[in-house]
């Protein structure tokens, strides 16, 4: 089954300060996304409550990312809970809003972790599963098509043999057979948007800003972005949206 029309979607991880550079640059293309933020991260900086209030002003949703970026599989399922439940709270407080998108921090969950962003309130969780163009909602969960990052084709390989998938699979190799071996993101994201417009599915980018620091990286992600702004036959959705559009089309 295809689209109607193909959707775009965009999803940034962390809350890093480099999300308002980034955000400025969707807002030029006119490309909706969703910011998924963590309210304390050990890793990397974090916006400070202002400036996640700024980016939310500027028409972004906001999603929760967790309260410390702590891998859920990590801690104590009461920990985890905390991290689901208090960052949902904590934001909705800064937000004045209900916060409906999860994404868990690293990617990492197990079975038992599912049920927990449900029972806080949340509509979904984004996964990092990649390669999914067509059918990318698997029960609650709404799956990725590519990272922004140079992952390798191992690193794909890797990915797809954790969690395989027919579609995904597929997709793998005619990647390799259009784009070659070890494609650069800004070239994979070109084909990946290509083929959702043709086979009618949904492309979701998903990344980190605190990825971006040359003068090049914003070039090359820049490029990405007005490619995608110029295709005007797709519908571009933040994550909330598009995961309610593609479940009510059973897509
Ligand atoms: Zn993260």
């Amino acid at each position: 089954m295809k689209l109607d029309k193909p959707i775009f979607t965009f999803s940034f991880d962390d809350g890093h300060p480099n999300d308002l550079k980034l955000a400025l640059l969707f807002k030029k293309y006119s490309i909706k996304a969703t910011f998924y933020i963590t309210i304390q991260n050990s890793e990397n900086p974090v916006m400070t409550p202002s400036e996640i209030r700024k980016i939310h002003s500027m028409g972004f949703e906001i999603g929760s990312h967790g309260l410390t970026h702590r891998r859920l599989p990590a801690i104590s399922l009461e920990a985890a809970e905390q991290e689901v439940f208090l960052s949902k709270k904590k934001l909705e407080k800064m937000l004045g809003e209900k916060v409906k998108a999860y994404c868990f921090a690293g990617g990492k969950y197990q079975t038992r972790h599912l049920k927990l962003p449900l029972k806080a309130g949340y509509l979904f969780s984004r996964t990092t599963r990649l390669l999914r163009l067509c059918h990318p909602v698997e029960g609650s969960l709404l799956h990725t098509t590519m990272q922004y990052y140079p992952l390798t084709t191992l690193g794909y390989l890797k990915h797809l043999v954790r969690r395989p998938n027919v579609l995904a699979w597929r997709l793998f190799f005619n990647s390799i057979g259009h784009c070659g071996f070890n494609a650069p993101p800004k070239k994979l994201g070109r084909y990946l948007i290509d083929m959702a417009i043709s086979e009618g599915g949904c492309f979701h980018l998903h990344g980190h800003s605190y990825e971006f620091s040359s003068k090049r990286d914003w070039k090359e992600i820049e490029e990405l972005l007005e490619y995608a702004g110029s295709k005007k036959q797709c519908r571009c959705l933040n994550n909330s949206e598009t995961f309610l559009t593609l479940s009510a089309s059973r897509f």
